[in-house]
């Protein structure tokens, strides 16, 4: 039950009911910390007050699919570019945004300033940093903007490929929110297994280095199993 008083910003709150607890979700500290960004970043997004059903069914459809995915932190990462897309933020990646030429002597960045790509000129011009994204990158990133959201909890990615893509899409998430969201792997890969909560719920995981067997040679996208 909620209580809204017209003029007062404060709402009441006297009662709550559970309608789905994604109890999956909490089986890794990587369910967990991707479902935490998700959250964040819907929040960050919306208003108080203001609904947006679109961006509440994507941040559902996300938890639905970290749970039964077999890359939580690659589905979670991708969920939040469907977050983005209702809440109207999708970047655009078909051309440089800056100039709008679609040629970039092979090299293209990422400005989250910008909203997408840049090309090699004026990413010269950018004022904060422009990671480099190669063209397997790209066309993944492309193949994910396209694609049905149900399909993407099967999608798998090369080690190289899933990192390059999460450090472009949590850069572009931190400009889009307007501050630094909790890194989903801010320590993973140093060996050692630890988790706390910081200020405001803000969350920090980590875990051993996961063996990711999905590599493949050329550091293409693996592509979809169905
Ligand atoms: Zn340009």
């Amino acid at each position: 039950m909620l209580y809204e008083k017209p003029g007062d910003t404060l709402y009441r709150v006297s009662q709550t009911d559970v309608r789905q607890a994604f109890p999956p979700l909490r089986n890794s500290l990587e369910t967990i910390a991707g479902a935490a960004r998700l959250a964040n970043l819907a929040s960050a997004v919306t208003a108080d007050g203001d609904a947006v059903p679109r961006v509440f069914h994507a941040l559902l459809e996300g938890f639905r699919a970290i749970q039964g995915s077999e890359d939580p932190s690659l589905t979670a990462a991708l969920y939040e570019l469907e977050i983005l897309r209702f809440a109207g933020y999708l970047p655009h990646l078909d051309r440089c945004n800056v100039c709008q030429g679609r040629a970039s002597g092979g090299a293209w960045f990422f400005s989250s300033r910008a909203g997408g790509t840049v090309c090699t000129a004026c990413v010269k011009r950018e004022p904060a940093r422009c990671p480099a994204v190669s063209p397997a990158c790209l066309a993944f990133f492309r193949q994910v903007l396209r694609m049905d959201p149900a399909r993407l909890p099967r999608l798998k990615a090369s080690a190289s490929l899933r990192n390059e893509l999460r450090e472009v899409i949590e850069l572009y998430v931190d400009n889009v929110a307007g501050r630094r969201l909790p890194r989903t792997h801010a320590l993973l890969g140093e060996g050692r297994v630890s988790a706390r909560l910081g200020r405001a719920g803000e969350m920090v995981a980590a875990e051993p280095a996961t063996v990711y067997k999905r590599t493949n040679s050329a550091g293409h996208p693996v592509g979809t199993a169905g």
